[in-house]
């Protein structure tokens, strides 16, 4: 068995996770999931080519591929991800909802009715 070390920089992890990740995009569970074409974080829907499988736990953060640190990501997640953890995002995703309803105050009663009149 692997030892669990401390990993940071430990390029033989990181290359043996890589290539396990590569691996394990060919089976069945995640060509499934690929072809289903939905992106975990966004939700959105991506040709295979867009997709990749994400560390949930990078790998050069000790994780490993495995089914449950694997997830499909479009490319555009995936390299934004790249630099946040998973709380980051969520508030980065709660600042993006608050900023695009902004919308003007104005208010304005119902306007004047021109040619409905209830009387005929
Ligand atoms: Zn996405």
């Amino acid at each position: 068995m692997d030892d669990w070390i401390e990993i940071n920089r430990d390029e033989a992890h990181i290359r043996r996770e890589r290539a396990k990740a590569r691996e394990l995009r060919k089976t069945p569970y995640f060509q499934n999931l690929l072809r289903r074409g939905v992106c975990h974080y966004c939700g959105g829907h991506f040709p295979l080519e867009e997709l990749t499988l994400d560390h949930i736990v990078p790998v050069a953060r000790g994780g490993r591929s495995t089914r449950g640190n694997l997830v499909v990501s479009c490319r555009r997640c995936n390299q934004e991800k790249r630099y946040l953890t998973p709380a980051e995002q969520i508030l980065r995703a709660a600042e993006a909802a608050n900023g695009a309803n902004g919308g003007s105050g104005a208010t304005a009663h119902a306007p004047p009715d021109n040619g409905a009149d209830p009387h005929r």
